[in-house]
């Protein structure tokens, strides 16, 4: 995968040259090319911001800054198909790269946005700043690329960039070969439509607290039972939501008494919270 970011502040996208990215990047797995904006400005103060038509506070981000650093990377990327590079297939012309626009306004990043994302050869991140980038810029983005607004969550950040970290950590994660051992990736929040069941280390006794006992008994059968029940717990207690939109086709007999017991019925194969049923009991 190919990964570039435009950013009026280049160096705050310094921690993806660390761990298991920065390793990733070293290793050929991803080709991260962060960009300057103001190096696409031709003014000699380089400005990036003007103030906004209908009045009001803050500055809006320049369209033609925005438009040289756009197309230079599109260009770069037909030159590669051109070339042979890794950018075309042997099934015909490369995909169209993605445009991720990180905003409050966007959809929400969630692990599936990930997963989908992580299929993509080619993703490009436009940081904002300021009020944000003249809305003239994202759609003309679109005869270049699939342009994408997406938000980190519903509170507003200062600019793109500590949401680009985030998102590029949780699709990077997701390249293959990233991840040491792929099977972490699997049994993780999320991954399943649930929470992550609790985790313990050595040693078994700290500071009067002790592991669960199943954890200790060798039983893989009941770990992976205890596991499952945590899950659901968990889950009911902190993000009941994910449990309104989770599909219960699948579900166990043991998985419906364990839900059962948290005041959870299957209904028409989704469940459903019986009223006045405490999740704490
Ligand atoms: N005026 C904008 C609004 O109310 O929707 C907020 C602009 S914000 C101060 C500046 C930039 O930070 C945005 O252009 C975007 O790049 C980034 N940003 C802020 N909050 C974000 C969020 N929740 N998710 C993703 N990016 C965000």
């Amino acid at each position: 995968m190919r990964i570039d970011v435009v950013s009026i502040f280049p160096e705050y996208l310094a921690p993806l040259e660390l761990s298991l990215i920065g390793k990733a990047r070293q290793d050929g797995l991803l080709e991260l090319n962060v960009h300057d904006l103001r190096t696409f400005t031709t003014d000699k103060h380089r400005t990036v911001d003007d103030t906004p038509y209908g009045g009001g506070a803050g500055m809006v981000m320049k369209p033609e800054p925005w438009a040289q650093a756009l197309e230079s990377i599109a260009a770069a990327r037909v030159a590669v198909t051109e070339s042979g590079g890794s950018g075309s297939s042997q099934d015909g012309p490369a995909k169209q790269p993605v445009l991720v626009v990180p905003s409050p306004a966007g959809e929400r990043f969630n692990q599936a946005l990930a997963y989908e994302l992580a299929e993509e050869e080619q993703l490009v991140f436009a940081c904002g700043r300021y009020e944000g980038i003249d809305e003239r810029v994202i759609e003309w983005s679109a005869e270049h690329f699939t342009v994408r607004p997406v938000s980190l969550g519903d509170y507003v950040l200062n600019g793109g960039e500590v949401a680009v970290l985030a998102m590029v950590e949780a699709i990077g994660r997701l390249l293959p070969g990233v991840v040491g051992n792929p099977e972490s990736l699997v049994e993780e929040s999320h991954s399943d439509g649930l929470l992550e069941y609790p985790v313990y280390t050595k040693p078994s006794s700290w500071r009067d607290r002790d592991v669960p006992a199943v954890l200790l008994s060798g039983n893989h059968g009941k770990i992976a039972q205890w596991r499952r029940h945590e899950q659901f717990r968990r889950t009911a207690e902190r993000r009941p939501d994910l449990l309104a939109k989770f599909d219960a086709g699948g579900l166990t007999r043991a998985d419906r008494t364990a839900l059962g017991e948290l005041g959870y019925d299957v209904v028409d194969g989704h469940l459903r919270h019986r009223p006045n049923d405490d999740v704490s009991d």
